[in-house]
């Protein structure tokens, strides 16, 4: 909600749905760039923000929201009511700035929505064991909208936001890109895992782990168009077994820029090698992604990993100060400059030979793959991030995502 006007035209589209016979509650979030800005503030005064005093400050925003919301739907002569997380309560784990929802109480929802009214309920706040206002981490509003759907119990929770759905890839990089009308949420928490910014990864869970049918839909539509056409727009996130047998075998590419490979080499292959190179990353707050370990030629290996290209720097520093000598490694080398590319779809599960489908693929264009990692409805492989865009451009031409 960018503006007044935005907020006033989310209130004809709640008060539309009410109309036609829904109970409903709307979890906003804060006003575009709010959280930014409140964020700011707090930086100007400390550097680093004490994490109780950031969650204090960083929670107003959607208090303006909720409020403002309220407003404009009473203004339009709806009965509407706003809440703060702790008055629902919200209850959180106490870890300031990505705190874990951890129950709803329900109570108070329910008998407001009995009573006719549109209960409003600030996204991305609760409030933990000792009364502190905590936030759930940027983007959280997603996951407080599917945690609140999940509590009451709801018939499906609609996420507007500014893109109308979820697409079989980056738009950006392949104009025919497709909407798609349904996704399942463990190809869903795939895409949000490798870097679609889509849905807070936690949302994704949330659906998954209570079954909220959630449907990510545009806030830039006419506010009242007709709610059939609105009720079939977006993308569903749904459940496997539901899925009808049309389902694509690939639902859809993902490829993330932001990766860095770094190979230990030369390594003794013995017990325990593996532990103190990712353990040492680990205890850097580093994640590690794809790793890969060689067949050992006279007892020594390779061992190369990728990591967040923002962390480059400090993995290499770790490697070479804290394990490189500890381990016997002969030296550590690292290349910046590597994208990944995955392809998704929870149909691999039931055909062959769709790896070897995207080998040829990337084998057709001359691409090397460096690195491979599988699951069960995904291939990742890692590449020079010159051939990024080409290698999604095949793929999604080859698995014909652009007839879905
Ligand atoms: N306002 C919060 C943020 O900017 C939460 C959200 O928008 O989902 O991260
Ligand atoms: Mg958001």
């Amino acid at each position: 909600m960018g503006s007044t006007e935005r907020i006033k035209n989310v209130a004809k589209r709640v008060a539309k749905w009410h109309d036609a016979g829904h109970k409903i509650v709307v979890v906003p979030s804060a006003m575009s760039g709010e959280t930014n800005r409140l964020i700011g503030l707090a930086r100007e005064i400390m550097p680093e923000p004490d994490q109780r005093e950031l969650d204090m400050i960083a929670a107003t925003g959607e208090q303006v929201s909720v409020g403002l919301l309220s407003m404009a739907l009473k203004a339009i002569g709806k009965e509407a009511v706003s809440y703060a997380g702790w008055q629902v309560p919200i209850k959180t784990d106490s870890a300031f700035t990505k705190a874990r929802i951890q129950s709803i109480d329900d109570a108070r929802i329910k008998s407001d929505l009995d009573a006719g009214k549109i209960v409003i309920i600030t996204g991305f706040q609760g409030v933990d064991e000792q009364n502190n206002i905590t936030t759930l981490g940027r983007g959280g509003s997603d996951t407080s909208a599917v945690a609140v759907a999940a509590a009451i119990n709801a018939d499906e929770c609609l996420i507007y936001t500014d893109v109308d759905g979820v697409y079989t890839t980056d738009p950006r990089i392949v104009s025919e890109a497709r909407r798609l009308k349904r996704i399942t949420f463990e190809e869903m928490l795939e895409m949000a895992s490798l870097g679609s910014k889509v849905l807070q990864i936690r949302s994704v869970e949330f659906a998954g782990n209570y079954k909220v049918p959630t449907r990510v839909l545009s806030s830039l539509t006419d506010p009242m168009m007709s709610l059939e056409e609105e009720a079939q727009s977006g993308t569903l996130i749904s459940f496997e077994e539901e899925n009808n047998m049309e389902q694509a075998v690939i639902s859809g590419i993902a490829s993330s820029r932001d990766e860095a490979k770094i190979t230990v080499r030369g390594v003794p292959d013995r017990p325990g090698i593996a532990f103190q190179i990712v353990g040492a990353i680990a205890d850097g707050n580093i994640e590690v992604d794809m790793i890969i370990q060689n067949q050992s030629l006279d007892g020594k290996t390779d061992f190369s990993l990728t990591v967040p290209r923002n962390d480059y720097a400090r993995a290499m520093d770790i490697l070479n100060t804290k394990v490189k000598a500890q381990i016997g490694a002969i030296e550590i080398i690292g290349d910046n400059h590597v994208s990944k590319v995955s392809v998704i779809g929870v149909g691999m599960r039931s055909h062959v030979g769709i790896a070897a489908q995207m080998f040829k693929t990337l084998f057709d264009e001359g691409i090397n793959i460096q690195m491979i990692s599988t699951s069960e409805i995904k291939i990742s492989v890692l590449i020079d991030e010159k051939y990024m865009e080409l290698a999604v451009r095949a793929l999604h031409k080859a698995f014909e995502l652009e007839k879905i």
